[in-house]
């Protein structure tokens, strides 16, 4: 009996729970729905969009290693999705289809679809929660309700996570070769902003698993200790191939328990520091399905959505550009526009800077970043903007305002990473770097801070206290 695996952002053949129990039943298919329309409808640029083709072509390549055709098909919409793959199924006598959620409101829908069109048609088919150690929905208050606040997600989390939910997932033997051929790969079309590309972020399960080797071996015990400066690599940078499931987090999950004694939440406290991280990532895709407002453009705290958002363009065009006269956020996003990824820390940065001093709608810096981040993914993205915001779940109190000459004379005490991204500022010494003097900026050709300070501090207090709780 052929299974057919439909994969989408779980782009790896270890530890992939729907390929491995296809595995288990009979000879597989791997399909691969390209819908660069729907993506692009998202707001996924080039960088990530290449990244994503390249990703594809690397599972193609592991995919042969194991006999497993990979089927490629285009399609336009998510709605083509239930149709694309009834006629595979037709095609090729399939017993049942397989894949791993994913759950952005979306994303839901059309596995949704794909479910009942399967069910309609009397083929098997069969979803599987991969991506997330408790399915949305089984880690819930005392009341019943998703959580809406981290901590408490985290403790539950700990608390009730099990050996089994942790487990690798066999990675199937190679199988007898089938007389279904992979298909030829498609060329991606051109896009309006160049990618990254493949020097900055090789694609592929075994780049993926020798950054976690690497920085379990040499930083992940650093962590606590070095995660808050950008000019540092001291974040594990994993999280392009964690968006699209070029490794799983039970993999990074089993990777900290040997170098830790077996412990996720006890032993050293940079891993467990990591550990957290790995959590917040899992909290937010729950947060997306049992609060699917914020898929809809909402704001989580529900009294925000009269917040007066200013209109200004030209304050949203210096941001994007890194010409907000902040060495800091300048730096953040001009790192971001040449390699696709920022730093943690920077995003909170930056992120809180186009929200509070400019007072700006936070959905147009979400729509921003996914549009240039490698690792664009929406329930991070969107989780971290309305923290930033003051509108999302475990929100920054919207009183508590970020100065960037403060964050970055502490996060970037020697400017290096302003020297590194806002080049003309190198020349400064190094403490000058935080603030240029103003009598240099037309010398050193950069422009003046489009906001004070204390008053774009003060005005964006004015706004949160005018709504009414
Ligand atoms: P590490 O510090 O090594 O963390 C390990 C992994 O944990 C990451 O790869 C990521 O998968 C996960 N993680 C870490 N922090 C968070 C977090 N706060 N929320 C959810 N998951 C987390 N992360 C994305 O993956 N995609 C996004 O589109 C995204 N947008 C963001 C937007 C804003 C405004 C903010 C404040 C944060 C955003 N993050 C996003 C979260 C975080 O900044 C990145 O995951 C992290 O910087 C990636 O670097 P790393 O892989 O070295 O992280």
């Amino acid at each position: 009996d052929v299974q057919l695996v439909w994969l989408r952002s779980d782009l790896r053949i270890h530890d992939n729970t729907a390929l491995a129990a296809a595995a288990a039943k009979g000879p597989v298919v791997a399909v691969f729905l390209r819908s660069v329309a729907q993506w692009q409808y998202h707001g996924h640029g080039a960088t990530k969009i290449d990244f994503w083709a390249r990703g594809v072509s690397a599972l193609k390549d592991a995919l042969n290693g194991l006999n497993i055709p990979l089927l490629h098909r285009d399609i336009d919409r998510y709605d083509d999705a239930p149709q694309a793959l009834l006629d595979i199924a037709r095609e090729h006598n399939i017993a049942r289809l397989h894949f791993n959620y994913q759950y952005p409101l979306n994303e839901q829908r059309r596995d949704q679809a794909v479910l009942d069109a399967f069910k309609k048609e009397g083929i098997a088919v069969h979803g599987y929660h991969d991506a997330v150690a408790f399915a949305p929905g089984t880690l819930l208050t005392g009341k019943g309700d998703y959580y809406g606040v981290f901590t408490p997600f985290s403790k539950a989390w700990h608390k009730q996570v099990s050996a089994e939910q942790l487990e690798l997932r066999d990675t199937p033997e190679p199988q007898e070769r089938l007389s279904i051929k992979s298909d030829k790969l498609p060329e991606l079309p051109e896009f309006d902003d160049a990618p990254v590309g493949g020097r900055e972020w090789p694609a592929g399960e075994e780049t993926a698993g020798d950054h976690l080797a690497r920085f379990l071996r040499f930083r992940g015990r650093h962590y606590n200790d070095q995660r808050d400066f950008p000019s540092v690599r001291g974040t594990s940078e994993l999280s392009p191939y964690l968006a699209l499931g070029m490794i799983s987090y039970r993999q990074c999950l089993q990777a900290v328990m040997s170098e830790n004694g077996g412990h996720l939440a006890d032993g050293d406290a940079g891993l467990t520091t990591w550990v957290n991280e790995l959590i917040w990532r899992e909290f937010y895709q729950h947060v997306a399905v049992g609060f699917p407002e914020v898929c809809r453009y909402q704001p989580f705290q529900e009294h925000t959505k009269q917040l007066a958002w200013r209109e200004d363009d030209e304050g949203f065009k210096a941001w994007c550009e890194g010409r907000t006269g902040y060495p800091l956020v300048d730096a953040a996003m001009r790192q971001m526009l040449a390699t696709g990824w920022m730093h943690n820390r920077l995003r909170m940065v930056t992120a809180m800077f186009l929200s509070k001093h400019l007072l700006i709608d936070w959905r147009r810096g979400e729509a921003f970043f996914m549009r240039h981040l490698v690792d664009g993914e929406f329930c991070a993205n969107n989780g971290g903007w309305q923290w930033a915001a003051s509108t999302g779940t475990d929100s920054a109190p919207y009183f508590r305002i970020f100065n960037p000459t403060t964050q970055s004379t502490r996060f970037d005490p020697d400017g290096e990473f302003i020297a590194k991204w806002v080049p003309e500022l190198a020349e400064l010494p190094a403490k000058a770097r935080h603030a240029p003097p103003r009598d240099m900026l037309t010398q050193l050709d950069y422009p003046e801070p489009i906001v004070d300070h204390k008053a774009a501090r003060a005005r964006a207090l004015d706004a949160f206290k005018a709504l009414s709780k």
